[in-house]
């Protein structure tokens, strides 16, 4: 036949395709026995409909459940695409080696007992690992579920759980199989549907990154799920997230962050960075959406499912009861929706169209009496308004109308596409009239939540997904006129010296190199040198006594403030040096700043993951306030303008009652300029600048500490 002699069309062949699109799959300890992993793997693949071949590998069994079986793969007559592998973990390693013989592209690898139960399973783990590479197989796995994948085409089930999806758009990655899977039972309940599963347990080759990526290119992935717990290769990650979400959303759990770590102490950055923020950071800088609440999670992704996204804020709400867009309005404020008022065209049209005791505004009120033509209109001409970019109806199915038919009007404009639309559907689904109703809603693909506040909420959440993916954090600045040699030799300095605090001098001199504005200083050595530095700094002074044993100089009288002439410069040298001796302790004059807010700067570091800076409120308030934001470094000037305005106090910046605003700008180019400074210095394992004193116009730095590796 012709048709056979022509080329297939040619699809983009991707590397991952022999785990998520098998044709044909070999199931390395096949077994009898129902309820084992081996066993329910081949049940769940024939009930979803594998479309491909199944091979059974086991050498006593002749056939397993009523399918022909092979002693070993290499008896397999055909190519195998992918290998469960279900066996005992030391056994794993000569069975990569047959699957390599074989041929076999991909293997899951459902057996426990490698990296996660210690060094004997690390090195079985690294063993067959090197078997895998040398045969250019991909691992999934080991101590996993596997992956799914639900398009009709290879109907791929391979996986032991029990919840069978019907194809859809969402894809779900998750590190635990566990939370993957009531992730997949929700979407399940929630009759939305999903297009691939992935659970990689010790995920010792296909990462996270590389399933995200694979979603990214497939085209019926329309939204990502994650569930994640810590990131081996933060780097990696942040690279993939960041260029998959500007093509699709990806919806995220924030987890591995306790109540304990929340309250952990606040003497200084290290410890305020110590609860795990920095998969939320990690979040926030790629353009994930984190959510704090599964349940919402799941209920947000019905509307990624099938809406578009709105191209901006503004919200037209049309409702038959009253109540329920109170309560509505309520949540869409709270997630940085509005509601603009009507053009004088809209209303002119609603004026005809409306049943008289209708209230013709935003929100339209249709009145429960109102039927499909009602909804019909208020959608059409709030469709065509230029200032309405998303539709939320409060839908009660009021017992003397037709709502069936109001269903089908609400279906019919939604299915436009032209802008998003989410359903508050209040009913009794035990009325079979109202099943109908419902079922028309669904089938239709207009998202229907049982609360005005869920339903408000995934609004939000499509609205916060097209700000997300418009947001452009721009590229770190460059600071000219940094002098990076003078860092250099002062902290190389100290590295020769082997110390891990740098001294107060080095420090100010180090931040003048880098452009970062400090108060008027000067380290005396004796009583003598701290009076001609006090005279010519300018009464009032500081004087704090320098030390690489002290950390908190206030805390032990350290530190004497406005002191106004000579005398009391001496005074205060005398008491300071009966209390901290001469020995390795040297004096800061410095210009008194009084009257200022006290503002912190920091920096710590991650594993695997770089320098975070840190902003916020500073002096005593750090520590009862913990008002402080991170950031992964770079931090670009946008991102240093969020981090002032993400602080709960952010309006303090601003001036209260009267008060004069702080200069924001010179505080924005601080925060660069310490980012810059880790950036070219990686061995600065952490930093704190507290306080940073705005005063009159100017931002100075009066106490910073840098430590380094
Ligand atoms: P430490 O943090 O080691 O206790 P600081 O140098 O931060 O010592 O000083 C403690 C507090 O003293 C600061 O939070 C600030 O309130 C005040 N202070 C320190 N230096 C100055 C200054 N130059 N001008 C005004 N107030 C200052
Ligand atoms: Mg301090």
């Amino acid at each position: 036949m012709e048709a056979e002699l022509m080329e297939p069309v040619k699809k983009a062949v991707h590397e991952l395709d022999a785990l998520f699109k098998p044709r044909s799959i070999a199931i390395i300890g096949a077994s009898q026995k129902e309820l084992s992993i081996g066993n329910v793997i081949i049940k769940n693949l024939v009930h979803y409909g594998y479309t491909g071949a199944l091979y059974p590998i086991n050498p006593k069994m002749d056939e397993i459940r009523g399918i022909k079986a092979y002693p070993t793969i290499f008896e397999v007559p055909d190519e195998i695409d992918l290998a469960h592998v279900i066996i005992p973990a030391k056994f794993v390693p000569q069975t990569i080696e047959d699957c390599g013989k074989k041929g076999i592209k991909a293997v899951i690898i459902n057996s426990a007992g490698f990296s996660e139960m210690g060094e004997e399973g690390v090195a079985l783990q690294n063993e067959f690992l090197s078997i895998a590479k040398k045969y250019g197989i991909r691992i999934f796995g080991p101590n996993c579920q596997g992956i799914i994948n639900s398009d009709p085409e290879y109907k791929a089930y391979c996986d032991f759980t029990f919840t069978f999806p019907k194809p859809g758009k969402i894809s779900i990655v998750a590190l635990s199989g566990g939370v993957g899977a009531f992730i997949m039972q929700s979407l399940f309940d929630l009759d939305i549907g999903m297009r691939m599963y992935a659970s990689n347990g010790n995920a010792s080759d296909v990462s996270i990154p590389d399933v995200i990526k694979y979603y990214g290119d497939d085209e019926e992935t329309k939204a990502i799920i994650l569930y994640t717990e810590g990131l081996s290769n933060p780097l990696e990650f942040m690279e993939v997230a960041k260029s998959v979400t500007k093509k699709k959303p990806i919806l995220a759990m924030k987890a591995g962050r306790t109540e304990e770590g929340a309250k952990a102490a606040a003497s200084h950055t290290g410890s305020l960075a110590g609860v795990d923020i920095s998969t939320e950071l990690i979040f926030e800088k790629t353009g994930i959406l984190a959510f704090n609440n599964e349940e919402e999670l799941c209920q947000v992704a019905m509307a990624f499912a099938t809406q578009p996204f709105p191209k901006g804020n503004r919200v037209g709400v049309i409702t038959n009861t009253g109540g329920p867009a109170v309560i509505a309005t309520d949540e869409l404020i709270n997630s940085g929706l509005r509601l603009p008022a009507l053009s004088e065209k809209a209303k002119s049209i609603l004026q005809t169209t409306m049943l008289p005791e209708a209230t013709i505004g935003n929100p339209i009120d249709v009145v429960a009496t109102g039927g499909g033509a009602h909804f019909r209109s208020a959608m059409d001409v709030l469709m065509e308004e230029d200032e309405i970019d998303s539709i939320y109806i409060n839908f009660v199915t009021a017992p003397f109308t037709d709502t069936d038919e109001v269903a089908r009007n609400i279906v019919e404009v939604s299915q436009l596409k032209k802008k998003p639309v989410v359903c508050n559907f209040m009913t009794n689904m035990s009325l079979e009239r109202f099943q109908e109703t419902a079922r028309i809603l669904k089938d239709g693909g207009v998202p229907c939540y049982s609360f005005p506040t869920t339903a408000a909420k995934a609004l939000g959440a499509l609205y916060r997904y097209s700000k997300t993916r418009s947001r452009n954090i721009g590229e770190p600045k460059d600071f000219p006129g940094i002098d990076k040699k003078k860092a250099d030799v002062i902290i190389r300095q100290a590295q020769k010296e082997g110390k891990s605090y740098l001294a107060a001098d080095g420090v100010y001199e180090i931040l003048t190199a880098y452009g970062i504005p400090v108060a008027d200083w000067w380290l005396a050595n004796d009583i003598f040198e701290a009076e001609s530095a006090a005279e010519n700094i300018g009464y009032p002074v500081v004087i704090k006594v320098e030390s690489s044993a002290i950390v908190h100089k206030s805390d032990i009288g350290g530190v004497a403030i406005n002191l106004k002439n000579a005398a009391e410069v001496t005074e205060t040298l005398e008491k300071m040096k009966l209390k901290f001796g001469t020995r390795n302790v040297k004096y800061l004059v410095q210009k008194f700043l009084p009257g200022g807010k006290e503002l912190i700067a920091g920096v710590s570091t991650k594993a695997g993951l770089g320098h975070l800076i840190m902003f916020g409120l500073g002096g005593i308030y750090v520590e009862v306030l913990k008002d402080v934001v991170f950031k992964i470094a770079p931090v670009t000037e946008l991102e240093a303008g969020e981090m002032l305005s993400s602080i709960k106090a952010a309006k303090l910046l601003d001036g209260v009652r009267g008060e004069k605003a702080i200069n924001k700008e010179m505080v924005i180019d601080i925060i660069q300029r310490v980012s810059k400074l880790v950036t070219d210095f990686p061995m600065i394992t952490e930093m704190d600048m507290n306080p940073i004193i705005a005063i009159h116009d100017k931002v100075y730095v009066v106490d910073a500490r840098i430590k380094i590796d």
